[in-house]
């Protein structure tokens, strides 16, 4: 079953959302849950889907990137996302951290949630997250790159924050106009066209 994602403007979206209980991942709810959430994430499709989108504020997010998304990219453009086939898995309850915070990338990032837009938003290039698994198992991840970026905004969203709090403002376009004039850009092309007087 397929669930409706909620767009920007939903209260739930800038909820701070709560943990859940041992019990609760242990339970049947949270297992449906999670394959209605993985359902949903890829019919959209997109990369990650964190419960605060399907209107739960619970701290649980999926996340998948699939080999067939990335055809859409040059193999340069993936070496420079430093992105990778990463497989489904559910996150809960994470705890994130960036492992330097001055080491960051500029890309440009979309959500399901703010549909039909995308930005220039930068983020740290490697993180570490602690966080259950859907078993309720301890797991840490290391990651770097663009599933470093998914890590970033799927956490986002469980304390409310979505990526148009940290883009630059200048770079936010349709996703008509990014494919129509930007998607071949380099980041330098981009930045200098756009008015971006910083580099990430
Ligand atoms: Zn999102």
């Amino acid at each position: 079953m397929r669930l409706k994602i909620v767009q920007a403007g939903e209260k739930v979206l800038r909820q701070k959302a709560r943990d859940l209980t041992t019990d609760e991942i242990r339970g049947s709810t949270v297992r449906q849950l999670v394959e209605m959430m993985r359902e949903t994430m890829r019919d959209a499709p997109g990369v990650g889907l964190a419960a605060p989108q399907i209107g739960m504020a619970l701290r649980m997010a999926v996340i998948e990137d699939r080999e067939q998304y990335q055809k859409i990219l040059s193999p340069q453009q993936l070496v420079e996302r430093d992105r990778r086939p990463v497989p489904f898995h559910v996150i809960i309850n994470p705890k994130i951290s960036l492992v330097d915070p001055e080491d960051t990338d500029l890309f440009f990032e979309g959500c399901l949630s703010v549909a039909g837009f995308t930005a220039l938003v930068p983020r740290a290039r490697k993180v570490i997250v602690d966080c259950l698994n859907e078993h309720g198992e301890a797991v840490r991840i290391e990651a770097s790159g663009w599933y470093a970026r998914i890590l970033q905004h799927e956490i986002d969203h469980l304390d409310g924050s979505l990526y148009i709090d940290r883009m630059n403002p200048r770079s936010f376009m349709t996703t008509d106009n990014f494919s129509r004039h930007w998607k071949d850009s380099t980041l330098a092309e981009a930045q200098s066209a756009l008015g971006l007087s910083f580099a990430p």
